[in-house]
């Protein structure tokens, strides 16, 4: 850990200053050794409404500040995260346990989404002007927004939440995971750097702490990455006061290959987009479906590709693959794992020798299941690919759409016509081919059904941290 300092570092942010926790210290466990990396400080209910009252104090002053200053600030948070870029991805392995090149890849991502959220212009609709009348829709700041993220990409979630509303000129309260709490920390003091006090502020904590801040009348949105049961949760603590809501939720997302799909072409792929941050990306590749003339040639590519990973910690230069993030998360993959091989299911890869402190599972292969397995069923969020069977394309797609998310979905084929149109087929929010999991600042990202409310990136999800305002002018 060449950049990091340790001592002293990790402090919330409340009305501008740095501050001590009234709750004590959370410790933080580092995933590839499963001991404590380091302590942060952990807020009470008490600093989590001074939050709440010094952002309401912010606004006031915030939301009138113009498109241009905002713009400007936001590529000077920009070039923060890029001074520190190193510290920050080396905060992410310590807390989160990815490989150093994919944390730094966050931190690239970060920086993209930050600048291209600068550039956006706020839009003005022109609904009518005619000879008695103007009509103009615009799109005004909501005030204090609440944002709660989750373990899985600590950083690059917490930028997704706060740059868009930061730049439609809200203020923002971000409670990061009580598990990866660091690098979002040192995100907050970079923001602090360029913003007047209360514009932003953090808070660290659990699920606790979530609530106070989520269902607090003075929040008037809350952003939430995160499960579907804290999802609806969240909800539920909005309907009082009627928040504005994005929930981007869980996913169990299906892939199909098509029976004429080059092999060689598409495994690698296919292996990269569903073991990503080894396999904790909510729009992860879940279950692969293969016609069944293709199945036994593309389950033995991918578990030659899972039987060569190097897994191991993260800040180790030789390692491709990380541990899980946490103890809960490993047992719980542990365990769907052992249920599929209970209910007779085939491991072709997973048996490596992984280092015995930490969380590490090697890249499992499973073949010779259906839907009756856990794992196929639920979301396992991490380290393990089912690989179903099929023989007719219109009994895939309704397996793949027998799930109650609808987060992402994929097509593998070399004809994109047909590729295209049974990815029109697909229940998600997201249809890729010959691709997946690929999330980029200027397209709409969302799920349906149980997997979210609403979507971020580009201008609709801008747009989704301001109420519109419509403005009739009479011209007399
Ligand atoms: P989680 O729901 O357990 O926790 C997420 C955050 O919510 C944490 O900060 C947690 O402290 C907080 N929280 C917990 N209880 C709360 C409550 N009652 N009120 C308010 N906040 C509360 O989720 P997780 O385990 O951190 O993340 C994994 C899940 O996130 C997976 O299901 C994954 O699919 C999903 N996810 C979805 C997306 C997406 O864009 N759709 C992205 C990443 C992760």
């Amino acid at each position: 850990m060449q950049h990091l300092n340790m001592q002293n570092q990790f402090k919330l942010i409340i009305n501008g200053q740095s501050c001590l926790g009234e709750a004590g210290e959370l410790e933080i466990i580092n995933p590839a050794t499963a001991a404590i990396a380091a302590k942060c400080a952990q807020a009470s209910i008490a600093q989590v409404n001074q939050a709440i009252e010094a952002a309401k104090q912010a606004f006031r002053s915030w939301q009138r500040s113009s498109h241009e200053e905002r713009k400007s600030i936001l590529n000077k948070i920009a070039d923060g995260i890029e001074q520190h870029a190193e510290t920050l991805a080396e905060l992410i392995v310590l807390e989160q346990g990815k490989p150093l090149a994919l944390a730094q890849m966050e931190v690239q991502g970060a920086i993209g989404w930050t600048r291209y959220t600068a550039s956006l212009e706020m839009p003005v609709d022109i609904v009518e002007d005619s000879e008695q009348k103007r009509i103009e829709r615009h799109y005004q700041p909501l005030g204090v927004v609440a944002s709660i993220t989750p373990w899985n990409w600590p950083l690059m979630i917490a930028v997704w939440h706060i740059m868009p509303a930061l730049r439609a000129g809200n203020v923002v309260i971000n409670k990061p995971s009580e598990f990866t709490p660091l690098a979002t920390l040192k995100l907050c003091e970079i923001i602090q750097q360029e913003v007047p006090a209360g514009v932003i502020s953090i808070v660290v904590g659990n699920g606790e702490i979530g609530e106070a801040l989520s269902s607090h009348p003075d929040i008037a949105k809350v952003v939430f990455t995160g499960s579907t049961k804290t999802g609806q949760h969240i909800m539920s603590g909005a309907v009082k006061t009627l928040k504005h809501l994005t929930l981007e939720l869980g996913g169990n997302d299906a892939g199909i290959v098509l029976p004429d799909a080059d092999l060689d072409q598409i495994a690698k792929r296919i292996f990269n987009v569903a073991f990503l941050n080894a396999g904790q990306t909510c729009a992860a590749l879940k279950r692969l479906y293969v016609h069944e003339s293709q199945y036994d040639a593309l389950a033995q590519k991918l578990a030659d590709i899972a039987n060569a990973q190097n897994v191991g910690d993260g800040m180790a230069a030789e390692t491709t693959f990380g541990p899980v993030q946490n103890q809960l998360q490993y047992q719980k993959v542990k365990a769907l794992i052992a249920d599929a091989l209970a209910q007779g299911a085939k491991a072709l890869s997973g048996d490596q020798i992984v280092p015995e402190q930490g969380y590490f599972i090697a890249p499992t292969i499973l073949t010779g299941l259906d839907e009756s397995c856990r794992v196929v069923q639920e979301e396992q969020f991490g380290p393990v690919l089912p690989i179903l069977k099929y023989r007719d394309i219109d009994d895939a797609i309704a397996r793949a759409n027998a799930s109650e998310f609808g987060l992402g979905g994929s097509i593998w084929s070399s004809d994109l016509k047909a590729a295209q149109f049974y990815a029109s087929q697909l229940q998600c929010g997201t249809a890729w081919v010959n691709t997946h999991a690929e999330i980029v600042p200027h397209a709409p990202f969302g799920g349906w059904k149980m997997s979210g409310v609403g979507a971020e990136f580009g201008m609709e999800g801008l747009l989704e941290n301001t109420v519109g305002q419509t403005v009739h002018i009479n011209k007399l």
